[in-house]
């Protein structure tokens, strides 16, 4: 295991002025945090955030990201907090600590989401310091390294996530050479069999052409003397990983590879990498179409170099890259090498006012990571700094959904699909049960809980942050509005025509639009409902020769819709009668032929206990055994008869009861009760608003129900409703 000193030497080497009491703490505080834990190997576990420190000295990086790697699973694996960290090393450092242990977790989520392209979006927002990222590849090129000491069973899924996100994440950053040693561990623990054959072949092979090779370098080396240039020249055979993959895409055998040696030639300058082109081309005639000149026109990870393929001593095809020992670095380096060229270690984002040239760099080579090469860019030309506006949630089936910072699952449920958010009634964060209005995090794995038919809340409107929500909760809720209007004034005119004696249809509805200045039926539907114009008009409009009789009583709503009902007046519904008059009232114990009648105020319906109030010349009333109304026969114990129910279940019939209801005062309210009680098969037999307030409306409703089960089935559904706020039997 690496000591202290070790460490210390191998920063020191590169960065003579180097905080030596900031590493020897860190190196300190971990040790000791790690305390006795054991890696897979046996080794002591601190060794691993060693080795991975030492990776990032061969990249030369600063004593923050150096600090950081000492420090990255502290918080996540032992006692060692962010405060504490913030406060021993600083608010910097705690940072980029933090960011790797916000990965760490993130790696669970992996598991589930098959997308590696959003997946490493996700790593660049999360990373908010591209140091995060450079500690996590070096973490994971340790953990590549040491793999063989985990269990078989883990090793697939680390392998695959590894050639899925890690490796083209440090290709992206320009770092061939982490790349190509994640590709090659990830291969060999993915496909022994083929690894260990092409590696096989490539040795075998590489004996063979030992010979050639060199003869290759030295001929090279011999016609660019004779130019005057000055040049190191380095043969070297492909990765077996490449060798694969290039097997794989045209399915051919080893046999059949041209190219599985590249030549290297390193130059100072870029005019001499010209140069060296010219003598090559003059020398062995180059090979169509591949020649490519990454010079002029870097690629998007800023790599440099001149390829040609020639056909080279004894007719062999050769494969050159010509490049500075400058661009030789940023190739290997990657962003590493680039900042320790143009700025030595200044390229922190967060530096200074003056933006140094590597963090200019590193912001365009982070804007090509974050475009991705999947087709579906949904998160195109976004730069790092806007990540940090952002949250990045995935769908149970590993979508990657982006959203404003402070989103919210209603956010997220909009965000899939306008239905499911108005559907939404409950969702599960990362498997349990959330409230639709807290705040998501990044990574969160969110599934929205859909109710068919539902209408979103108004009040989600100020609730939620994205714009497309909004707008598509206002349209929810407008509708839902206009629909309850429509269908109160459908109501209304079927009654008033009923009240005419004359037909009624949409068609004959449609035909009178012009005199009723409308321009649809559904208008002059939700026109009554609202009140805003008269049913015995419309029915007018249908009928012109129709005479309004006198009859029009409480029934007739002249007064307009609804809404216009004044407190204690009361509107009689006209239902249709039910009960048979040759039935005789189901009730035992009755005397003689005497008329009966049911309690006036609140009725009594079949489970209520009952008794009988004799009324001498009227008849016998009928009464719930709790109604109030009864103890103004307290004294009169001569008037009270025993009775029972005696229901005949064929023929069945309704009986009358009463509830106050009060309900939010907000549009739509009463079709929404008339609406539930006509859905739970009750009759409204009248309404009287008994107050009114701003904010509310009381309402005593006469009910006809088929017994004491079906009120409260009927009351237990209107509660339901959200803008109800009490209900309550009279003689409950
Ligand atoms: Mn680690």
């Amino acid at each position: 295991m690496m000591r202290q000193y070790d460490l210390v030497e191998r920063v020191k080497r590169y960065n003579p002025g180097t905080d030596e009491a900031l590493l020897n703490r860190a190196y300190v505080y971990a040790m000791k945090a790690h305390g006795n834990q054991k890696r897979a190997s046996g080794d002591p576990y601190f060794a691993h955030p060693l080795e991975v420190a030492a990776i990032l000295t061969d990249l030369k990086l600063d004593d923050a990201t150096i600090v950081a790697a000492v420090l990255h699973d502290t918080i996540e694996d032992t006692e060692a907090t962010r405060e504490e960290i913030d406060r021993i090393f600083g608010a910097e450092i705690g940072q980029l600590v933090d960011g790797l242990t916000k990965i760490k977790k993130l790696d669970l989520v992996s598991k589930k989401a098959a997308q590696a392209e959003n997946l490493r979006k996700l790593l660049i927002a999360i990373s908010s310091d591209v140091r995060v990222l450079l500690v996590k590849l070096a973490d994971r090129l340790h953990n590549m390294r040491t793999l063989h000491y985990v269990p078989p069973s883990k090793r697939a899924r680390i392998s695959e996530e590894t050639l899925d996100i890690y490796a083209p994440l440090a290709g992206r950053m320009g770092m061939q050479e982490v790349r190509d040693e994640l590709e090659d561990l990830s291969f060999r623990h993915l496909m022994p069999d083929a690894h260990q054959m092409v590696k096989a072949k490539l040795s075998e092979l590489g004996e063979k052409n030992k010979g050639l090779i060199e003869k290759i370098e030295q001929e090279l080396v011999a016609k660019l003397q004779a130019q005057g240039l000055k040049a190191d020249v380095k043969g070297r055979q492909k990765t077996a990983y490449s060798v694969w993959k290039k097997m794989e895409r045209k399915s051919i055998g080893f046999e059949q590879l041209s190219d599985i040696f590249g030549f290297r030639v390193l130059v100072n300058t870029i005019p001499e990498c010209y140069r060296v082109l010219g003598a090559v081309h003059v020398v062995w005639p180059m090979v169509p179409g591949r020649f490519k000149d990454y010079i002029s026109t870097p690629k998007q990870n800023d790599y440099r170099s001149l390829h040609t393929t020639v056909i080279g001593p004894g007719r062999q095809r050769v494969e050159l890259q010509i490049r500075t020992w400058e661009m030789h670095q940023i190739d290997e380096f990657g962003i590493a090498a680039h900042a320790i060229y143009k700025d030595g270690l200044e390229f922190r984002p967060e530096g200074g006012a003056a933006e140094s040239n590597a963090y200019q760099w590193l912001r365009k080579t982070i804007d090509a990571l974050s475009e991705g090469d999947s087709p579906e860019e949904f998160l195109e030309h976004t730069k790092l700094e806007l990540f940090h506006d952002q949250v990045f949630c995935f769908t149970p089936k590993g979508a990657l959904i982006a959203l404003p910072r402070g989103a919210t699952p209603i956010d997220f449920a909009y965000a899939l699909h306008s239905a499911i958010g108005n559907e939404a009634v409950g969702c599960r964060v990362n498997g349990r049960s959330a409230p639709l209005l807290s705040e998501l995090q990044n990574g969160d794995q969110v599934e929205i809980i859909r109710a068919p038919g539902q209408t979103p809340p108004a009040a989600w409107e100020t609730a939620v942050v994205t714009g497309k929500a909004r707008a598509d909760i206002r349209r929810a809720t407008r509708a839902a509005v206009k629909a309850q209007y429509t269908g109160l004034g459908r109501q209304i005119l079927e009654r008033a025509f009923a009240r005419a004696g004359k037909p009624c249809s949409d068609a004959k509805l449609k035909a009178a639009l012009p005199r009723l200045a409308r321009s649809s039926v559904d208008d002059v539907l939700s026109a009554v409902g609202r009140g805003e114009m008269v049913s015995s008009d419309v029915v007018k409009a249908v009928y012109p020769d129709f005479r309004e009789e006198q009859n029009a009583g409480p029934g007739s709503d002249g007064k307009g819709g609804w809404f216009e009902l004044k407190q204690g007046e009361n509107l009689k519904f006209k239902v249709p009668d039910r009960r048979d008059p040759e039935a005789s009232i189901p009730i035992r114990g009755l005397q003689g032929d005497l008329p009966v009648s049911f309690a006036p105020n609140g009725g009594a319906v079949p489970g209520d206990r009952i008794v009988g109030i004799l009324n001498p010349g009227e008849g016998i009333t009928i009464y719930p055994i709790q109604s109030a109304g009864l103890s103004v026969f307290d004294d009169q114990p001569e008037r009270w008869l025993d009775v029972r129910w005696d229901i005949d279940e064929a023929r069945k019939s309704r009986f009358p009861a009463q509830i106050t209801v009060s309900v939010i005062n907000e549009p739509g309210a009463l079709a929404d009760i008339a609406k539930v009680i006509g859905d739970s098969d009750g009759n409204i037999d009248n309404i009287v608003m008994t107050s009114k307030s701003n904010d509310f409306r009381e309402m005593m409703i006469d009910l006809e129900v088929w017994d004491l089960k079906h009120l409260s089935a009927v009351i237990a559904e209107l509660k339901a409703k959200p803008i109800v706020s009490s209900v309550t039997r009279v003689n409950g």
